[in-house]
């Protein structure tokens, strides 16, 4: 283990992720049905329209009672109680308990005025007309009280949370029909290259696959954005801008990848954005993805990431820069990656002054460095269910060292 200068050329990784996420604006909120809110981020606050329960009610199917009628019931000496009538979970109905009697009742039907019990129907004969109990119920058995779960006014949900399942249910179970929120932000990715072809198309000697768009609009739509692939671009200046800028009118945010790399004259992405001089191109301290680019283009200041051409460097920053930009525009900040520590079961490497996120396999508390970690090498990406961090400083660990560990999402 020996120890690389820091080079101050570079940016650290904090630092360009503060620099990404202070230039970035939330979408403006949006009124939307509950049923198109999954994965948009609450821009107020829901409160229960009432209490809820809004009523007293059964958690189980058996026999409104007063507790005082079945106190000494027994399996030899059975409490037995006169059965006057049902209320089945939605009746409306205005329901009074005499003292001496029982109603059958339902999980969710509301517990009759002169109840303060109910009996589960295990406890009992299951009879119709009269019913036998046979363990005493004490008050407050099997009742759910109004208020119970939430009263009035409470707030149940806040501004900047995620509408998730669970959350959907709680402002629908608050009344809510239409929620403001920040939607899920519109990406459009962009690759460029004269060796792409379309996969499902043969492939040329000089040619590969264009992998990234398909990876990175994955990639979007599963941190909850909606994602949409522009077809390949050729390494031609000329046509670079143009196809950007006919993207802006339907994007909050502009991917691109390829045409980045370190001052070849090919760099099309580079020239074609260098013109606007809103993009900010810089080394990071990081492999892979040292070359990165971020800025604004466009009269509404549409963010654009030009992403490394490198699938598995295009990947990575990814999930480090674009992911929480993502969750910016939607006024939240819970897309970044979790975090773990955990056991190498093998040696790592890493370049001088650099932080390495190496492609691993974690299984428990060990994480195994997957072999080929160059950046072309995509198949191995395809392996990993991890990124294994070493630090700048490093550049190497050996096994058995206690490594950071990012979980891929
Ligand atoms: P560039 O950043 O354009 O210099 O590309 C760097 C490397 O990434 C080259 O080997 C490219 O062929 C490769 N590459 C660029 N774009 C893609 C893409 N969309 N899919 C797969 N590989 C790519
Ligand atoms: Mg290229």
């Amino acid at each position: 283990m020996s120890h690389g200068a820091v080079d101050s050329s570079m940016s650290s990784v904090e630092a360009y992720q503060s620099a990404i996420l202070a230039a970035l604006t939330p979408l403006e909120p949006t009124r939307l049905e509950l049923a198109d809110a999954e994965g948009c981020v609450l821009a107020e606050d829901i409160t229960a329209a009432v209490q809820l329960p809004p009523f007293d009610n059964s958690s189980m199917d058996g026999y409104a009672v007063q507790a005082a009628d079945v106190t000494g019931a027994a399996g030899q000496s059975p409490a037995r109680l006169r059965v006057t009538g049902e209320i089945a979970a939605g009746d409306t109905g205005v329901y009074r308990l005499l003292p001496g009697t029982a109603l059958r009742i339902m999980t969710g039907a509301p517990l009759p005025a002169g109840a303060d019990a109910v009996v589960p129907v295990e406890w009992t004969d299951g009879g119709i007309a009269q019913v036998e109990v046979y363990r005493p119920a004490g008050p407050g058995n099997a009742v759910r009280y109004a208020g119970g779960d939430a009263a009035a006014g409470e707030t149940l949900l806040t501004a900047g949370t995620r509408m998730r399942p669970m959350q959907i249910a709680v402002a629908a179970s608050a009344g809510r029909k239409a929620v403001t929120v920040r939607p899920r932000p519109r990406v459009v990715v962009l690759s460029t290259g004269d060796e792409l072809t379309e996969p499902g198309t043969p492939l040329v000697r000089g040619r590969i696959w264009d992998s990234n768009s398909y990876m990175l609009v994955a990639a979007a739509r599963e941190a909850g954005a909606l994602a949409y692939r522009r077809a390949v671009v050729p390494d031609d200046p000329a046509g670079v801008l143009p196809a950007l800028e006919e993207q802006l009118i339907r994007a909050d945010l502009l991917i691109t990848t390829g045409g980045v790399s370190m001052g070849g004259e090919h760099d099309v992405v580079k020239a074609a954005l260098a013109e606007l001089g809103t993009v900010n191109f810089l080394k990071v301290a990081m492999q892979p993805g040292m070359p990165q680019g971020f800025g604004v283009i466009g009269q509404d200041n549409i963010p654009l990431f030009t992403l490394p051409g490198n699938p598995v460097s295009a990947y990575v920053s990814f999930q480090l820069f674009v992911r929480p930009a993502i969750a910016a525009l939607q006024g939240a900040a819970d897309l970044a990656l979790t975090a773990t520590r955990a056991t190498l079961t093998g040696p790592a490497r890493s370049p001088a002054g650099r932080r390495s996120y190496l492609r691993g396999v974690l299984d428990g508390s060990q994480v195994t460095p997957l072999t080929g970690q160059q950046s072309h090498q995509v198949a191995s990406l395809g392996r990993a269910n991890a990124l294994i961090i070493v630090p700048e400083q490093e550049t190497g660990l050996p096994a058995g060292a206690s490594v950071d560990v990012l979980l891929l999402p």
